[in-house]
């Protein structure tokens, strides 16, 4: 069953088409790649996912419901995403940074609600375990009490991805995660990840550069080039498609499917 149904997206910049009648379908449990050289069309279509951008036309479905409501109710419907660039709260600690996913999930009114209750201490204590139980999900559990200013980079990234996923979603918008990273970090990011998937049970969409990162990872590929979809398939599918090589001409070599 397809869990994120896209069709007949198309946004609009003035004159410019950023996203052409595109449709695409991912399918739940899947960790489904978004591909394309730069200018694509790939963040847009994250930013209409989670309704940062309204469509000029086409419709997404999440989990069979149209998805047509505001962009804050995005993760209360069970669909999170990380950025392609960092943004924590540096002043605040690792384990704050990730309670403000719940926050964003509207759980922190619960909080604040029980803070006037009785159990307040219990239900504080609830949240910061299962903000916990997330960083030790991702191996970073010593950094919680400390400044996320400081952080290594890698760290900071899994943070954001703590941030996400304390909300239990069901789908992960994963916005070029390895960018920044070194190739261990990389491949350690890639392997969790996976993890998050087959232990959270979470699907993920993820748009990404890094070429061997994506065909290890995804079961199935989406590939866009000037706003429209030109292939999809496996990794297997794509990587010798030659409209997608064509498209990739040009680009850095590194960036390349081919490879
Ligand atoms: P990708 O993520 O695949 O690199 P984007 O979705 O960021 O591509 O951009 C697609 C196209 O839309 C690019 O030509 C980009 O310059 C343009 N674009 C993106 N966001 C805006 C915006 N807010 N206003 C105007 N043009 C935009
Ligand atoms: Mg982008």
């Amino acid at each position: 069953m397809a869990l994120l149904e896209i069709q007949g997206v198309t946004v609009r910049f003035g004159g410019l088409v950023a996203v052409n009648d595109l449709g695409f379908a991912v399918e739940d449990g899947a960790i489904h790649g978004l591909i394309g050289p730069n200018g694509a069309g790939k963040s847009t279509v994250f930013n209409c996912i989670s309704r940062f951008i309204r469509p000029d036309a086409g419709v997404i479905r999440f989990s069979g419901k149209e998805l047509a409501c505001e962009p804050h109710e995005v993760i209360l419907r069970g669909i999170a995403r990380t950025f392609q660039n960092v943004e924590l709260f540096r002043g605040q600690t690792v384990i704050d940074n990730v309670l403000l996913g719940l926050h964003a999930a509207g759980t922190v009114d619960i909080l604040r609600g029980a803070l006037r209750g009785r159990g307040a201490r219990a239900e504080e204590a609830r949240l910061r375990t299962r903000a916990a139980e997330v960083l030790d999900t991702l191996g970073i559990t010593g950094y919680a009490p400390g400044l996320a200013c400081g952080l290594p980079y890698g760290v900071q990234k899994l943070v954001e991805l703590a941030r996400a996923l304390v909300s239990r979603p069901r789908l992960l918008l994963l916005d070029e995660p390895v960018a920044g990273m070194n190739s261990a970090e990389r491949v350690d990011l890639a392997k969790t990840i996976r993890r998050i998937r087959d232990e959270l049970g979470v699907t993920v969409l993820l748009v990404e550069h890094d070429m061997s990162i994506v065909m290890g990872l995804c079961d199935m590929i989406t590939v866009m080039n000037f706003g429209s979809k030109i292939a999809e398939g496996t990794p297997h599918e794509v990587q010798h498609d030659p409209r997608v090589i064509e498209a990739y001409l040009g680009e850095d070599a590194e960036n390349a499917p081919a490879c």
